[in-house]
């Protein structure tokens, strides 16, 4: 059963003071299955100084007993994948392997935070006269302000958490309405590993009224927010205006591009699996399809093929692929992306429709033909839409590559070291995969450039951007 998912303030699940309530909907059914609590400003200032008083306790706790608790949490949250998995295919609608695997690997991730928790280390650098040490201390920022969204409803919160807990910083959490639960059961993993009471705090509530409450307040001294650049670039003007520190994990529209001497069925298994995955709602997915002249033809049926080989269902039903888009306004913002690419000259190769009138399932969809007067190849689609166009030269394809604002992901496929080589020095991007899809592991970098943010949740930057940096000279 789907549970009333309450606020956490202080170590205590509770409603919020107004004991407002919001639906939560099963996007394969459009039924309402349960309600999560809506926090105002008087929950915001308990969570404010419950924050406060977690740092307090947090930052005193020495690296090695923090980076226990965080190991009991990882083991804890492996052992209640099922639980955890379910409550997320219930409210974001992906299928089931999928949602116990994002829970697995959030696992995965805050044991490698546990680790590096222990090595965040300063330096001492040499002095220019004997007797003075030059000590490069780094110190926890301090409390935290976190805006995750619903596409990978535990993920997002737990590179936040995780970065924030092993530098020594307490957070306040501002998750997803659309999927509250599965989050509230993860967080769960931590108090029951004795993460202390106001460590780790959960709300939820209209995201403008939290963001503009708590990113201007003296307690919070760094933001973190995934989502989209309009948001992101509001939020970090407000960020800017307090002199808070910020990372920003915003869209993507990431090219795939694949050579003529590329292995091409490696190629389209790899691409198809993550441009359908999580039913295209992922940041770095794969989505303007760059295919050499030669191997267009023949890519593009492999891909194809591997479209419509997909399963879409309730992510519950055995042997389900692809699940529904996760809000019902999803829905709309496909169809209005494809009818402008067809109205523009594109074709249909596959998909293109939604599927049924009950919940939010839509088909893989692939076109063909597109170019870049169309919306859809300068939006974030965030669905099942793959984009194909042709290209001539290297040159050509970086070129295209390169065109638009975002900077998040990117994906090459040639036999070429040549080709790997000058796309790694060419190519405008935070991620840059190449004949295989490496991206996302805990110990590497995660981030984009220009309009898809700054600041990495992944790899020692993740830490790094949870430090304050002081510097202490001293003589004897
Ligand atoms: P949206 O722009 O309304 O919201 C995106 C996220 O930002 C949501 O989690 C929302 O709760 C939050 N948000 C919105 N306004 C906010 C505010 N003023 N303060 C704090 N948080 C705020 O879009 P949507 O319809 O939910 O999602 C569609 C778009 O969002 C997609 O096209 C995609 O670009 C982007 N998105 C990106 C990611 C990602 O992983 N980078 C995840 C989810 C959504």
């Amino acid at each position: 059963m789907y549970p009333a998912v309450q606020l956490l303030i202080d170590g205590v699940w509770a409603p919020s003071a107004a004991g407002k309530t919001l639906e939560v909907v099963n996007p394969a059914t459009g039924e309402a299955i349960g309600t999560v609590a809506h926090a105002e400003i008087p929950d915001l200032d308990r969570a404010l100084a419950a924050a406060q008083k977690g740092f307090g306790v947090w930052r005193k706790m020495s690296a090695y007993d923090r980076s226990k608790i965080m190991r009991k949490a990882a083991e804890i949250l492996r052992g209640r994948v099922d639980e955890i998995g379910t409550l997320m295919t219930m409210e974001q609608g992906k299928p089931f392997a999928e949602a116990k695997g994002e829970a697995a690997f959030s696992a995965d991730i805050i044991e490698w935070f546990a680790e590096e928790a222990r090595r965040a280390y300063g330096r001492v650098v040499p002095a220019r006269a004997e007797g003075i040490y030059q000590l490069v201390l780094k110190e926890p920022v301090g409390p935290v302000a976190a805006f995750t969204p619903w596409n990978f409803p535990i993920n997002q919160a737990n590179r936040k958490i995780c970065g924030a807990l092993a530098a020594g910083c307490s957070i306040i959490v501002k998750g997803p309405e659309e999927t509250p639960g599965s989050l509230a059961a993860y967080i769960q993993c931590w108090l029951d590993a004795g993460v202390p009471a106001g460590v780790i705090n959960l709300v939820y509530g209209v995201p403008s009224v939290i963001s503009e409450y708590l990113i201007p307040h003296t307690v919070i001294r760094k933001i973190s927010f995934t989502g989209s650049t309009p948001v992101g670039k509001h939020l970090a003007a407000l960020a800017g205006a307090h002199m808070k520190r910020a990372t920003m994990e915003l869209g993507g529209h990431a090219p795939a591009m694949v050579f003529d001497d590329a292995d091409l069925d490696n190629a389209a298994t790899i691409l198809a699996a993550n441009k359908f995955r999580n039913a295209g709602q992922v940041c770095v997915a794969p989505t303007r399809f760059l295919v050499q002249d030669a191997v267009h033809d023949s890519f593009l049926a492999k891909f194809v093929a591997k479209a419509e080989a997909l399963k879409v269902g309730p992510g519950m039903e055995a042997g389900v692929t692809m699940g529904p888009l996760a809000n019902a306004r999803r829905v709309p913002a496909m169809e209005g992306l494809i009818a402008d690419a067809v109205q523009k000259g594109a074709t249909i190769a596959t998909g293109g429709k939604r599927i049924g009138n009950v919940g939010n399932f839509f088909e893989p969809t692939v076109l063909t033909g597109v170019t870049p007067d169309m919306r859809v190849m300068n939006e974030e689609p965030f669905g099942p839409i793959a984009l194909f166009a042709r290209f001539g030269t290297l040159d050509d394809v970086i070129t295209e590559a390169n065109r638009l604002p975002f900077g998040l992901a990117s994906y090459a496929y040639t036999s070429s070291h040549r080709t790997a080589t000058l796309l790694g020095a060419r190519v405008d991007v935070g991620m840059l995969s190449i004949n295989h899809h490496g991206i996302a592991l805990p110990e590497v970098p995660f981030g984009g450039i220009k309009d898809s943010g700054y600041g990495s949740e992944g790899g020692l930057e993740a830490i790094e951007a949870y430090l304050n940096t002081k510097l202490v000279t001293q003589s004897i």
